[in-house]
């Protein structure tokens, strides 16, 4: 469970970025946050493993702070959190095997990852998940020669191995034609049914929202302006 409590953002050239946010996720949500540029999506999204640090109030995880975490406390809070985002973040000539796999150094302790040695398990999660996404016959492909679906798909499959119960979606469907914008929702919605996984999602397009999400929650110039289930969601706003 997720829970911001009077949360604000205030950047440090006086841009509000969040105003007063309350609200609270659900293990098993899939919620989509929508908003025009500049609404505060990418921040309030950011600040739940705090890429970006809040400036007032206090958000947190399962009953710990976020906010008041030690280095030590936010790695573990971070290990158990998936990101994906608009560019794929992939390493472009790598193999997916190899990109998948890297999301494994996210499952362990910064002393295994140090030493980046990998398991049977490993492999073995790599490909589960490689087929969760359809991508099992890419495995040894080059990752720049996948097509931009197909990439976003690769870094959904790199979250997954990290076997967090949560994923922020950054905008993972801003770069995508209409039709794997569709597909990539599919999977997303796949992975939030069967795993149980939290989804956060960012996403411009209100029509996807309404189709993947169960709850919308609208953002307007750092405020929440909307916050119910996405079928009551008119188009008045
Ligand atoms: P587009 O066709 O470019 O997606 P829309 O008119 O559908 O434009 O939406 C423009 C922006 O306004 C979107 O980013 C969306 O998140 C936001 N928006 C649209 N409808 C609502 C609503 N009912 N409540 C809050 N925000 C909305
Ligand atoms: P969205 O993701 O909805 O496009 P953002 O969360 O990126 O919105 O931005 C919210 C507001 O904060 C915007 O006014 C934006 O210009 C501002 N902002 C974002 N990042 C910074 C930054 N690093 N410094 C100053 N202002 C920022």
């Amino acid at each position: 469970m997720i829970v911001f409590n009077n949360v604000s953002k205030v950047y440090p050239n006086g841009t509000k970025g969040l105003q007063n946010i309350n609200l609270t996720i659900n293990d098993g949500e899939f919620v989509a946050i929508i908003g025009l540029s500049g609404a505060g999506k990418s921040t309030l999204l950011r600040s739940i493993n705090r890429l970006i640090p809040i400036t007032e109030g206090d958000i947190s995880i399962d009953g710990t702070s976020v906010t008041k975490a030690s280095k030590k406390e936010l790695r573990t809070i971070r290990r158990n959190i998936g990101l994906i985002s608009q560019t794929f973040n992939l390493v472009k000539r790598s193999t997916v095997q190899k990109n998948v796999l890297s999301g494994r150094l996210g499952y362990y302790s910064t002393f295994r990852s140090i030493f980046g040695l990998f398991t049977k398990e490993d492999y073995d999660k790599t490909k589960q998940a490689l087929a969760s996404v359809g991508l099992l016959d890419k495995l040894r492909s080059r990752s720049d020669e996948l097509s931009g679906g197909q990439q976003q798909r690769v870094s959904i499959a790199r979250a997954l191995v990290q076997q967090a119960d949560t994923i922020l979606a950054d905008e993972p469907v801003a770069s995508l034609d209409p039709i794997t914008s569709q597909k990539v929702m599919q999977d997303l919605k796949k992975i939030n049914k069967t795993m149980n996984k939290t989804i956060v999602v960012n996403i411009h397009s209100v029509q996807l929202a309404r189709e993947f999400a169960d709850r919308i929650i609208a953002l307007k110039k750092g405020e929440v302006v909307f916050d119910d289930s996405s079928v009551n969601l008119t188009d008045e706003r």
